[in-house]
């Protein structure tokens, strides 16, 4: 069998940011201010205050800016709810991103979907899910975009194969199920109560994994020559695929790490940069 296909997203993310400069600076000409990505930080989480400085840092990569706010962990819903009003309401702010997990007094979903959907960049309100799913447009959730991109730029068609996505949140597994299913893919998606799913994803012509355990899916799960989109990032720097194993009888793969990662943040700064391409009626 010929060698895998490794699917570069590290490579591809900064292909995609450096198209977006120009792009900024159309919007700067325009509307004589670059495009704002506000981020909202609830609580202390190391992991999330990360993940927050790595979205800024893209923002001054591609020449936008960043608002950060960081609120304490004893945040109310009310009060996020209020800060995201305020938000919604400023017209400088063209993307909202709200950092998941926020701690858990606070209704997540009811703060998620206060986003105004034309500045819902990070795609997690209840109405854009729907209006994709319903195959119109929304900015989609960024992680599973960001893997559509992905393939998309590598030639991989899902119409008529099996994809297999092995996760179901509301930020990954079930977006990306929708996103497989309005181009075309055949798609079964799994989960904690699935019974037997190594005999599911035997079948599957993509395997996907979403599921938040480290080198979860094993080799003899995957079939000879499948695509792996390996979704999970953990500290010890493996997926939710035994990538070691599962990679070489692969058609193709993304790495963990410089895989799926990397395309998400790209994806979340260029769904800001849409977005303010859409508020000026240049796209
Ligand atoms: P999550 O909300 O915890 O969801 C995990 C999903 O996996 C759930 O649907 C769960 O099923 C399912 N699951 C758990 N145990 C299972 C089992 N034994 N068999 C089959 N399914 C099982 O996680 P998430 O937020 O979607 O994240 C999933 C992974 O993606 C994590 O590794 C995370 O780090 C990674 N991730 C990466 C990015 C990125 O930017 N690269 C972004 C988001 C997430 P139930 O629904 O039945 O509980």
């Amino acid at each position: 069998m010929s060698e895998p296909l490794v699917l570069e997203g590290k490579k591809l993310s900064k292909e995609l940011e450096a198209s977006l400069i120009p792009r900024v600076q159309r919007v700067k000409e325009l509307s004589g201010r670059v495009p704002i990505l506000a981020t909202i930080l609830v609580g202390d989480d190391p992991a999330s205050a990360t993940y927050v400085k790595m979205k800024g840092n893209a923002c001054a990569r591609v020449g936008m800016e960043s608002l950060k706010v960081e609120m304490p962990k004893e945040t109310t819903t009310d009060q996020l709810l209020a800060k995201i009003d305020e938000l919604n309401a400023d017209p400088a702010v063209e993307g909202i991103l709200l950092q998941h997990p926020v701690p858990s007094q606070i209704d997540e979903r009811a703060c998620f979907d206060r986003i105004a959907l034309d500045k819902d960049v990070d795609g997690v309100t209840s109405l854009g899910f729907g209006k994709m799913a319903m195959g119109e447009f929304a900015f989609g959730s960024a992680t599973p975009a960001g893997i559509m991109r992905m393939i998309d730029h590598y030639g991989i068609d899902p119409k008529g194969m099996h994809a297999v996505v092995v996760g179901r949140s509301p930020i990954l597994g079930k977006p990306l199920a929708m996103m497989l299913l309005n181009r075309h893919a055949t798609v079964t998606i799994c989960h904690s109560r699935t019974v037997d799913l190594p005999s599911i994803t035997r079948t599957a012509d993509i395997v996907v994994g979403a599921v938040g355990i480290p080198r979860f899916i094993k080799a003899d799960w995957i079939k000879e020559g499948a695509i792996i989109i390996d979704a999970g990032f953990h500290p010890e720097k493996c997926g939710d695929v035994d990538l070691d194993n599962a990679a070489p009888k692969s058609k193709a793969y993304t790495p963990v790490p410089g895989g799926v990662g990397p395309m998400t943040i790209a994806t979340l700064i260029a769904q800001t940069v849409e977005a303010a391409e859409r508020r000026l009626r240049i796209l």
